[in-house]
């Protein structure tokens, strides 16, 4: 596992309220939840951003949402990944949220999400996608 003595999550494996753990992935609970029954999912190795992760770190974390979601039966959910300060990533340690969204809660509870859309044209989306498919 690798580890930074500054990070919470790295510390907090040792931590409470454990869910979920395998040998690369850890599950707990949020501590400030957003929705009863927020949790996260964490690779046990310390990475800032999910493009830092080597894919075999990666491979349980899907795996942990879904079987929390199933388990916790809830009809509505986000799962939410954050990377970088103003993507709202507080905790610089990769991590997936599972977050409940009631259905009557509105933006009372559960993630609230602002969704801008850009209006561009085909043009405009072609470009984007010449320009990323030329780096994959
Ligand atoms: P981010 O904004 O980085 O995507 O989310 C960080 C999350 O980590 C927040 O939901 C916050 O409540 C949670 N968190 C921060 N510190 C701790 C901690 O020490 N323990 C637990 N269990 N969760 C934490
Ligand atoms: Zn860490």
């Amino acid at each position: 596992m690798s580890s930074q003595s500054s990070c919470i999550f790295c510390t907090i494996v040792k931590g409470i309220f454990k869910l979920l753990e395998t040998e690369t992935m850890l599950a707990f609970m949020d501590i400030g939840p957003i929705a009863r029954g927020h949790c996260l999912v964490i690779p046990k190795y310390h990475a800032a951003k999910l493009s830092d992760l080597p894919d075999h770190q990666m491979g349980d974390i899907l795996p942990a949402l879904a079987k929390i979601a199933s388990a916790s039966g809830n009809e509505n959910y986000n799962i939410l990944q954050n990377n970088g300060r103003p993507a709202h990533q507080e905790v610089d340690h990769v991590h997936f949220h599972y977050i409940p969204k009631p259905a009557d809660a509105g933006d009372k509870a559960g993630l609230v999400v602002g969704w801008p859309i850009q209006g561009l044209s085909q043009e405009e989306i072609r470009t984007s996608y010449d320009e990323l498919k030329r780096k994959l």
